[in-house]
């Protein structure tokens, strides 16, 4: 393994990945960095945290004015403390302030469009400088590490929802994606029993080194397999991430799959920002990717915390202080050194992110998180997207779905006809859609946002998703 995994480090994946040249350097850096002291992460993070806020005052024109604004001046900035004056950033101010908030030093074709954003939302656009690209890259890499999942792993996805061999149905691109990138995509669109055994055919002929999942879809593959009985060879590691992973999953997914599961929180906005280590005690927080400030959402003495995110390495679209919509129970703990040995903070658990399972008119049932990913998969809807500040597609009946959302500025109901000619093209066009616009949708008071919320006898198309 050793061999093969410097080969794809230094050739392979740099070969064909442009963005993965500088991957073993970048590694030994992030895997140095993980074991320095406590005060000496916390410096090189506020140094980061610095330059950044330096950099979108400088070349940001939205940030020069919200700085100002706020009384801030990012040179003069003694603690991260300092930083609470600036309003957090919203998916509003993302939709609305584009152009201003992208960073003037680069030029529009030098910044990457990332796969737009919002796990828990409808899309919207990202870009990511070239350096930003590459640099998270290395991170991710580095938390997959921590699973035992290195570079040339054979690795299982169950996971988006079309897929992108939708869009690259050749055979040089299958062959491409198996025997050099060493993957497999077992979308998670409609999950029925047909279905669930074509993977767990392929699963077995592939004989992955690890699985990276989305936890529901997840979830429902290893209750097929508990159900039926039908073998499955055992991969080396588990890595769910993309929505909260409930102990129950994480139970019945280790004992399906004979192998250890391991957490990792990200976004589409950011890329991965944590993740779970051999002691399994929490996630920690990649400190060189993410600033992350914890926020009670309201006075009372059990409210949960909201998490404002802060974006270390994308310099072409700064994103500062943004409002991620995930909560967390309690602030961080001062909490000791972990049992691994890094001394990288580790997240307090999280609530937020769950979606309802939703039950199709054909039987087959597709997770909320598959629907999400869906949306931002495939034609995109970019421009055409409908300026909502908020949406949450509810399932009334087997056909009746209902998408309920609060207008942003600028928005005309026409812009919901795109948006409804995707929704047929992934659901089904036998499904009935009501929009109705709400004043508000709130958080649940635990804290979790849910994208999707199914009143069909959603015990039995999943787990119930905890409260
Ligand atoms: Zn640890």
């Amino acid at each position: 393994m050793s061999l093969l995994h410097h080969f794809y480090t230094r050739a392979v994946w740099p070969f064909f990945e442009p963005p993965m040249r500088g991957l073993s350097g970048r590694l030994t850096d992030l895997r140095r960095q993980a074991r320095e002291s406590r005060a000496e992460i916390e410096d090189r993070q506020w140094q980061s945290l610095r330059r950044l806020l330096q950099h979108a005052y400088d070349t940001s024109p939205f940030y020069r004015r919200r700085f100002e604004t706020a009384g801030i001046d990012p040179a003069r900035l003694a603690a991260p403390a300092d930083l609470g004056a600036l309003p957090p950033l919203t998916r509003g101010d993302l939709r609305d302030h584009l152009p201003e908030i992208t960073s003037r030093r680069y030029r529009p074709e030098e910044l990457l469009r990332a796969a737009t954003g919002g796990t828990t939302e409808l899309p919207m656009a990202i870009v990511r400088d070239a350096a930003a690209v590459a640099a998270k890259n290395g991170v991710q890499q580095a938390l997959w590490e921590w699973a035992g999942v290195r570079p040339g792993a054979k690795v299982f996805w169950l996971w988006g929802a079309v897929a992108d061999y939708a869009a690259n149905p050749s055979w040089r691109w299958r062959i491409y994606e198996r025997h050099i990138m060493r993957k497999i995509w077992a979308p998670t669109g409609r999950m029925n029993a047909e279905v669930m055994e074509r993977y767990r055919q392929q699963f077995n002929r592939f004989r992955p080194d690890a699985v990276c999942a989305f936890p529901t879809p997840l979830f429902l593959f290893c209750e097929f397999l508990r159900n039926t009985g039908r073998p499955i060879v055992p991969p080396r590691a588990v890595i769910c991430t993309a929505e909260a992973l409930l102990p129950h999953q994480r139970t019945l997914v280790e004992q399906v799959l004979r192998a250890p599961v391991f957490e990792q929180y990200g976004c589409r906005e950011f890329g991965m920002v944590a993740a779970e280590c051999p002691a399994h005690q929490g996630m920690h927080v990649a400190t060189s990717a993410a600033y992350i400030e914890y926020r009670a959402i309201s006075a009372s003495a059990d409210a949960p915390y909201e998490m404002l995110v802060t974006d270390l390495l994308n310099y072409g679209m700064p994103l500062i202080r943004y409002q991620i919509n995930d909560c967390v129970a309690a602030p961080p703990a001062a909490a000791g050194r972990c049992a691994c040995g890094r001394n990288l903070p580790r997240l307090p658990a999280i609530i937020g992110r769950t979606s309802d399972t939703l039950r199709l008119p054909d039987g087959s049932l597709m997770p909320g998180v598959a629907l999400i990913a869906a949306l931002a998969e495939g034609e995109a809807l970019g421009s055409a997207a409908p300026r909502l500040d908020k949406a949450q597609i509810v399932q009334e009946d087997l056909g009746q779905f209902r998408l309920r959302y609060v207008p942003g500025a600028g928005f005309t109901s026409a812009q919901l006809e795109p948006l409804r000619r995707k929704l047929d093209a992934i659901l089904g066009t036998e499904i009935h859609w009501e929009f109705e616009a709400v004043a508000e949708i709130a958080r649940e008071a635990s804290g979790k946002t849910r994208f999707c919320v199914s009143k069909v006898g959603a015990a039995k198309a999943g787990p119930r998703q905890g409260s």
